[in-house]
C-alpha cells in the first residue's frame, strides 16, 4: 500500500493561454503511468493566472502555493498572453513564474534538443529538422546579467542617458550548474561542452576555471571542451550532432537555446525542467514546463500540439520518478505517433489530416 508520505508529490498547473489544453494531456499520461505502470506519485491540480487572480485577488492562491510548495515536482503550462493585461502588474509580479524560479532556486535548466526522424523530409515547417540531433543546452537560470547588481538607466551629466547592466558569477554557481552537466553526461554520451566568451569577458575567464577545476577534481572521466560563445552559435547551425551536453551561462543559454530548438522543427514540441539544488538524497525540486509560452493566437481552439508538455512528463520520469525505461516507452510512443502520420496544425503539410490537441 502506498501512503501519501512514501508517494513523489507532483502539482499540475495548467496556467494561462494553451498551458491547461496541453497540460491536460500530459496530467492524463502522467496518471495513466500512475495507475498502469505502479508509480507512487500523488497528482494535485491547481489553478494559476486570471482566473483564480478574478476569484480571489491572486494570480497564485493560496492552495495553489501550497501545492507548490509541497511538490517534489510541478508540471507547468503556460502564464501570460492577453492575461496579462487584465491583472495590475504588482498583482502578477507575487507569484510570478520569475520569482517562482528564484524561491525554489531553480538554477539548471534543461532543454534538450532532439530532432525527430519522422518530421526529418518535412517539407512545410519552417524550421529545418536535422538528423541524429539529440544535446541537451543546461542554461543557468537564477545569476548572471538577469539578476546582477547594479543596473539601471542613469542622466549622465552631459544629458545623455546610460543604461548599465552587471554580468556576475559566483564560483559556488559556476560550479553547481556545472556539476548538474557533468553528472548528466554520465548518463549520456559522456560529453560535457562548456560555452563562455573568455576572451572578452572576467565572469567567463572565471566561468572556464571553475569549469575546468571541477572537471578535473571529479569528472575526469568526461570529455570537456570549451567554445566561445560566437562559435558554438555558429557550430549549433552548422553541424549540431557534434553535441551532447552543453552548459552555459543564463544570457547565452537564453540565446543558444531558441537558436537550437529550431533544429527540431516546431517549439510546441520541446519539453524542459528546471531544477533546484540537491537535499541530503540527492532530491532535486523540479519544474517541468513546455518550451512554448501562452500561444494566445491558437489558445482555446484545441489544436495545440501537446508533444512539449508530454515529453516533460517523460523527462519527469526520468529525472524525478526515477523510471528511465518508462521515460523511454513514453519518448517511444511519440515517436511511433509521429511515424505514423499524428500530426496536430503546426507540423502537419499542407492538406493533411491535422489531429486536435487531445486527439
Ligand atoms: P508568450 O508571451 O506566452 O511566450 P507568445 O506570443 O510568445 O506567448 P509562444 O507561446 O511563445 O507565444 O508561441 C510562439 C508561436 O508558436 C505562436 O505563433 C504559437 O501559436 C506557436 N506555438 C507555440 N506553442 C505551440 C504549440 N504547443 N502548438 C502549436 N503552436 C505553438
Ligand atoms: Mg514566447
Amino acid at each position: 500500500m502506498n501512503t501519501l508520505s512514501n508517494m513523489i508529490k507532483v502539482a499540475v498547473v495548467g496556467g494561462e493561454g494553451i498551458g491547461p489544453e496541453v497540460t491536460d494531456q500530459s496530467h492524463r499520461i502522467l496518471k495513466w503511468f500512475s495507475a498502469r505502470r505502479g508509480i507512487p506519485v500523488a497528482l494535485r491540480e491547481a489553478q494559476y493566472g486570471l482566473i483564480p487572480y478574478l476569484a480571489t485577488g491572486k494570480v497564485l492562491p493560496d492552495d495553489t502555493a501550497e501545492a507548490m510548495e509541497e511538490a517534489d515536482a510541478i508540471l507547468w503550462g503556460a502564464t501570460g498572453g492577453p492575461e496579462t493585461k487584465e491583472v495590475p502588474p504588482a498583482a502578477r509580479k507575487v507569484g510570478s513564474l520569475l520569482s517562482l524560479r528564484s524561491k525554489y532556486d531553480l538554477y539548471a535548466n534543461l532543454r534538450p534538443i532532439v530532432a525527430n526522424p519522422a518530421l526529418a523530409d518535412s517539407a512545410s515547417l519552417k524550421a529545418s529538422v536535422l538528423k541524429d540531433v539529440d544535446f541537451i543546452i543546461i542554461r543557468e537560470l537564477t545569476s548572471g546579467i538577469y539578476f546582477g547588481e547594479p543596473r539601471g538607466i542613469e542622466t549622465l551629466p552631459d544629458g545623455q542617458r546610460r543604461g548599465f547592466n552587471t554580468q556576475q558569477y559566483t564560483t559556488s554557481q559556476i560550479r553547481r550548474v556545472a556539476r548538474t552537466a557533468f553528472e548528466l553526461a554520465r548518463t549520456r554520451k559522456g560529453r560535457v561542452c562548456s560555452v563562455d566568451k573568455a576572451n572578452v569577458l572576467e565572469t567567463s575567464v572565471l566561468w572556464r576555471e571553475e569549469v575546468t577545476a571541477l572537471h578535473q577534481a571529479e569528472f575526469s572521466d568526461i570529455e570537456l571542451t570549451h567554445l566561445y560563445v560566437d562559435n558554438a552559435a555558429m557550430q549549433i547551425v552548422r553541424a549540431p550532432s557534434q553535441f551532447d551536453v552543453m552548459v552555459t551561462c543564463n544570457i547565452f543559454g537564453d540565446i543558444l537555446s531558441d537558436c537550437a530548438a529550431m533544429a527540431s522543427g516546431s517549439l510546441g514540441m520541446l519539453p524542459s525542467v528546471s531544477l533546484g539544488p540537491p537535499d541530503r538524497l540527492g532530491r532535486r525540486k523540479a519544474l517541468y514546463e513546455p518550451v512554448h509560452g501562452s500561444a494566445p493566437d491558437i489558445a482555446g481552439k484545441g489544436i495545440a500540439n501537446p508533444l512539449g508538455s508530454i515529453l516533460s512528463v517523460a523527462m519527469m520520469l526520468r529525472l524525478t520518478l526515477n523510471r528511465p525505461d518508462d521515460a523511454t516507452l513514453l519518448e517511444k510512443a511519440v515517436d511511433t505517433a509521429l511515424a505514423g502520420g499524428a500530426r496536430t496544425a503546426d507540423i502537419a503539410e499542407p492538406g493533411a489530416k491535422r489531429l486536435s490537441t487531445q486527439e
